[in-house]
């Protein structure tokens, strides 16, 4: 038996196919499924899939496959847990789109084509927002007319569920109670914080959609809200959308890349640069600190992403403003990526650890099935 995982984007397809001890067994990336300006052909890209763990003698036949996870990115408040993707699911997640336009769309036409190329597996759906439904409501609500949320929805969600949930697991298994009051950082092109309380989380930095939180790539994270209103008079909702989404954080700043690898190697040689890095990792330590008034303390901090599992300067820029909390980071560990890297007397203990959202949708898959 094997389980295929599909994050279906709206350019591109990951797949990665494990066995029932949830081994990897390979994965693929499938770019630019719609050429330009064309509908993006989400059937052809899972056939291009399929064909390739074939060729790869991956499975001897396709029926090996008895069940597909779909990453799915919003559950709204109806979905916390995974679910079989039954018709009735299938036209939820359709309602969805509403919530998430930009991604449930293809995450769905990546349901409809398993469907149809691997008719007797089952359909499994595992939402990005589903492990922040445990927020209590003072957590979730903004201060808005109260009505938004009833009539529109408009409410915190909270995103890379998948990827917190995954970190948090790791840390307790690592850990055990020493891992009661983490705070989980996803640092990657996109980036949020969870408060994660005996397992649950109870705050998350991204809100009703992505953009709040921590600045990242390519979007703002928090500002005053006014400033929104103000581009828009300006520039028109669209550009202002995409201003704040596609062309503010890291690469805003420098005016030059969203990568922070490449902040990293021109910082000396050049402020912007520079000043990107200091304002990310300002950010996330104030969310880290903030955390700890949910959590009533501080047992540990779990960094992943890109960023978070890779970069010990960034790590040790961000712990750098925690002494006061008991943060002590071992320099050594840290620039050597070592799971756990602080030292020995320090209060809160510090993990880099790789993301792994593919191995959690196949774990939760199974659980299911
Ligand atoms: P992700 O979205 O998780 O794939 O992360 C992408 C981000 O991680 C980009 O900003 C990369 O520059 C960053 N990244 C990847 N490797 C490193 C590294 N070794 N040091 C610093 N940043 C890295």
């Amino acid at each position: 038996m094997k389980i295929l995982v599909i994050n279906a984007g709206s350019s591109s397809l990951k797949y990665e196919l494990f066995n029932k001890k949830l081994d990897s067994l390979g994965d693929g990336y499938i770019e630019r499924i719609g050429q330009k300006g064309q509908i993006p052909n989400h059937e052809k890209a899972v056939k291009q899939a399929l064909e390739s763990i074939q060729e790869k003698g991956l499975v001897a036949s396709l029926a090996e496959i008895k069940a597909v996870g779909h990453r799915v990115v919003h559950g709204g408040e109806k979905y916390s847990a995974p679910v079989r993707i039954t018709p009735s699911v299938q036209k939820e997640i359709q309602k969805l789109c509403k919530l998430a336009p930009l991604h449930n769309p293809p995450n769905l036409a990546g349901i409809k084509a398993c469907k149809k190329l691997l008719p007797k597996a089952a359909q499994i759906a595992i939402f990005d927002t589903a492990f922040h439904q445990t927020l209590p409501q003072k957590a979730f609500i903004y201060a808005l007319p109260y009505d938004l949320y009833k009539k529109e929805g408009i409410r915190r969600y909270g995103f890379h569920g998948t990827s917190h949930l995954y970190l948090s697991k790791v840390a307790k298994k690592l850990l055990g109670k020493k891992a009661d009051r983490l705070v989980t950082c996803h640092l990657g092109n996109g980036s949020s914080l969870a408060a994660v309380k005996n397992g649950k989380s109870i705050d998350t930095t991204m809100g009703f959609t992505p953009l709040e939180g921590v600045p990242m790539g390519t979007r703002s994270g928090d500002i005053d809200p006014a400033i929104a209103v103000k581009l828009s008079q300006k520039l028109g909702p669209e550009k202002a959308d995409n201003l704040l989404n596609k062309q503010s954080g890291l690469l805003g700043l420098t005016g030059k890349s969203s990568d922070m690898r490449d902040l990293l190697a021109t910082r000396k040689s050049n402020k912007k640069s520079q000043l990107a890095i200091d304002i990310f990792c300002y950010k996330v330590a104030q969310k880290i600190a903030a955390f700890t008034a949910s959590l009533q303390g501080l047992d540990a901090i779990a960094f992943t992403g890109g960023i978070g599992e890779n970069s010990g300067y960034i790590r040790a820029q961000i712990c750098q403003y925690l002494p006061h909390l008991g943060v002590k980071v071992d320099a050594a560990k840290n620039r050597a990526n070592t799971t756990l890297f602080s030292v020995k007397e320090s209060k809160v203990s510090l993990l880099a650890i790789p993301a792994d959202e593919e191995k959690e949708i196949a774990s939760q898959t199974l659980k299911l099935l």
